[in-house]
């Protein structure tokens, strides 16, 4: 065979990449492609740290490519039309591809194949490129899919994952192939202040920065708001400049109880999207759903939009809120309280919250963020669905002496210590000085607020 083309999805990375790996068995010659999807811009998914971050791993997979002899074609349109083109200008006898768990990417794909085989061409999909474990490999015997974490991670721990690729020596592109002009993060707008940079690159030297320094304390210190010892290796794993499986090899080389509840979150990962896979729906549908008449952009703006612009007065929620516009990421225990804040105590639909996450995430992810904010709205996964995070509590135990919040609301940071999660005890000229709003509402009213539309049980 002489030319087959490579469909970069969410697999922006030359190391252990089976479609590629594949391709380059096969054939002589490969084109390496990349469509910007226009479905995926039209549905409002092209947030501006996101392309600003995809522009990072664009640029830096075409340099990879062109030091082993190859280069990026990239294209934007309907994804279907043009790998079409592209394996017409090639003469391509075959595509290789990442499977990926969307309604959107089930679609995409079927089109494709379908679109391929009318011309006498094959499409190839791989599995456990943008997963650990493919969707499906593990299920209990009365399901297909697993609807509760423990019992899915035994499984997943217990499976053997395939050996990694190492990335290709050289890679010849066919002549005649054209691209456009490679995206720039120059030319976004609206881009957040603190962005993380992109690319194969950055994310490995991230992962060989974590592997040496950060993994060994992450069971300890994963929850410490202040301290950032997570990996920040999410925007990574969603772009797939790095490669799940070659994670949980690597992070179990290292061993100890750091990497095992780091494999673990890992394993999270997969058990999201085999739960998506599965019931696709609930990107936008309750996954178990509790019947609640939650409160919307209609009946509750002003709280939404408080909440949004981090002036809840809840420094913990605020600071959170913060740290999420100003660099496009938030700590997990922050998204925790963030959400659990919107949805429980407020009372707001959680896919108000998970709407704004996505237009501000450069993880921002379907299965991921949807499923997330589902477990904390009480209609995902949760075997707890009625649990509320105390905002006061959360901070005192996760920002013991108030750091983080500091960090973030700077109309706080003349207060000392944990005093800084209760402006509101503050008196006469002390309250004055401060620009900071009260409570949006008491927690006991927001508890109450819950338990009434949920019932007794909360
Ligand atoms: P680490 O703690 O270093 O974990 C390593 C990796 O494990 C992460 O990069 C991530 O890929 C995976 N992981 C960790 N926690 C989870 C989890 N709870 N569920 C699934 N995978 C996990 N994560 C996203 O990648 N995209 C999202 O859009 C997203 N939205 C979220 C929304 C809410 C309301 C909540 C509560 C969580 C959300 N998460 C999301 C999960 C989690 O918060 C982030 O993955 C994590 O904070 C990323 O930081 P890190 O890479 O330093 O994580």
């Amino acid at each position: 065979m002489n030319v087959s083309v490579v469909l970069f999805t969410a697999d922006l990375r030359l190391h252990d990449h089976p479609p590629l790996r594949a391709a380059l068995d096969g054939a002589r010659q490969v084109v390496p492609l990349f469509v910007r999807d226009r479905a995926v811009e039209a549905a409002g998914f092209a947030a501006p740290n996101r392309l600003a971050f995809l522009a990072d791993c664009l640029r830096d997979l075409d340099a990879g490519l062109r030091r082993r002899g190859g280069r990026l074609v990239v294209r934007s349109g309907d994804l279907v039309e043009e790998v079409c083109k592209a394996v017409t200008e090639g003469d391509a006898d075959e595509v290789h591809m990442a499977a990926d768990v969307s309604a959107h990417a089930h679609r995409r794909e079927e089109r494709l194949r379908r679109a391929l085989e009318a011309d006498g061409r094959r499409l190839h999909v791989h599995d456990t490129v943008t997963t650990a474990l493919a969707p499906g490999t593990v299920t209990p015997a009365s399901s297909d899919h697993f609807a509760v974490f423990t019992p899915y991670f035994r499984q997943w721990s217990q499976q053997r994952l395939r050996d990694p690729f190492g990335a290709p020596r050289t890679i010849r592109v066919p002549e005649g192939v054209g691209s456009e002009e490679l995206p720039s993060r120059a030319a976004v707008t609206g881009v957040s202040e603190g962005l993380a940079e992109g690319g194969e690159a950055e994310g490995r030297r991230r992962f060989g920065a974590w592997l040496r320094r950060g993994i060994e304390a992450y069971e300890d210190r994963h929850d410490d708001l202040a301290g950032d010892a997570t990996s920040r290796l999410s925007p990574h794993l969603h772009f797939g400049t790095l490669s799940p499986v070659d994670l949980v090899h690597r992070s179990r080389a290292v061993g100890g109880p750091g990497a095992e509840a780091f494999v673990r979150q890992l394993a999270w990962r997969d058990f999201h999207r085999q739960v998506l896979a599965a019931r696709p729906a609930v990107a936008s549908a309750d996954y178990r759903t509790k019947h609640d008449r939650w409160r919307t952009e209609r009946t509750a703006r002003d709280d939404i939009e408080a909440w949004r612009e981090g002036r809840t007065g809840y420094p913990i929620v605020d600071a959170a809120m913060r740290q999420l516009r100003h660099e496009g990421w938030m700590h997990n225990r922050g998204r925790l309280l963030a959400a659990s804040f919107l949805a429980k105590t407020l009372y707001v639909d959680w896919r108000v919250g998970a709407r704004h996450f996505l237009d501000l995430l450069v993880d921002g992810d379907i299965a991921n963020n949807q499923l997330n904010w589902q477990w904390m709205a009480g209609t995902g996964t949760d075997t707890r669905p009625n649990r509320v995070l105390n905002p006061l509590t959360q901070a005192k135990r996760y920002d013991p002496d108030g750091t983080y919040v500091r960090r973030w609301v700077p109309e706080l940071e003349q207060l000392d210590g944990p005093s800084v999660h209760e402006p509101w005890k503050l008196r006469g000229r002390e309250r004055a000085a401060v620009d900071y709003p009260d409570p949006l509402i008491g927690l006991p009213e927001g508890l109450e607020r819950f338990r009434r539309a949920r019932g007794r049980d909360s």
